[in-house]
């Protein structure tokens, strides 16, 4: 054990600092104390919820560079052929839409960070990003259906009901 006052090595079971007297027994029971909040499903929970914010944000970032790949290509075609192309307005709003998700995936990075550090209010932040995160999923869905159907259902309802089961059950190791 290290003395947080003078910085020297002190034996583990004192309770005072042989060298500057301070009290060095409070220093380990608050060590103790952060070793033993972190719990298991918490910890899986904190890096669900980043990887599943990281994998988000690729994801619709490729989806927005997709987006703005053919959207160049349809105006090359036009200028090149002389041939009168436009981007259906459906595909434009759907950029947009994938520009909102990306902060919704960016919260629950920073949900997940916080839910390591055993933070409540990072497992209200990863809940509450993740449910946006599936609804958003499912307006998709709707809006193209039959096309991203069990892509979009794994993505974002079967993280969000993982995190929620993991949060409820290390949820009373929170501070
Ligand atoms: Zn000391």
């Amino acid at each position: 054990m290290i003395c947080p006052k003078c910085g020297k090595e002190v034996p583990a079971d004192a309770v005072f600092c042989p060298y500057c007297g301070e009290k060095v027994t409070r220093l380990e029971k608050r060590e103790e104390i952060a070793i033993e909040r972190l719990h298991p499903a918490i910890s899986a929970a904190g890096w669900l919820s980043i990887s599943y914010g990281v994998a988000g944000l690729l994801l619709t970032h490729l989806a927005i560079s997709a987006l703005s790949l053919l959207e160049t290509l349809v105006q090359r075609i036009s200028e090149t052929f002389y041939y009168p192309m436009t981007i259906p307005p459906e595909l434009t709003s759907l950029a947009i839409f994938m520009a909102v998700i990306s902060a919704v995936y960016a919260i629950l990075i920073v949900g997940g960070g916080m839910l390591l550090s055993a933070s409540r209010v990072g497992a209200y932040i990863s809940i509450a990003a993740s449910l946006v995160a599936t609804c958003f999923g499912l307006i998709i869905f709707a809006k193209l259906p039959g096309l991203f159907t069990a892509a979009f259902l794994s993505m974002e309802a079967i993280p969000t009901i993982l995190l929620v089961v993991l949060i409820y059950r290390g949820f009373s190791y929170l501070r």
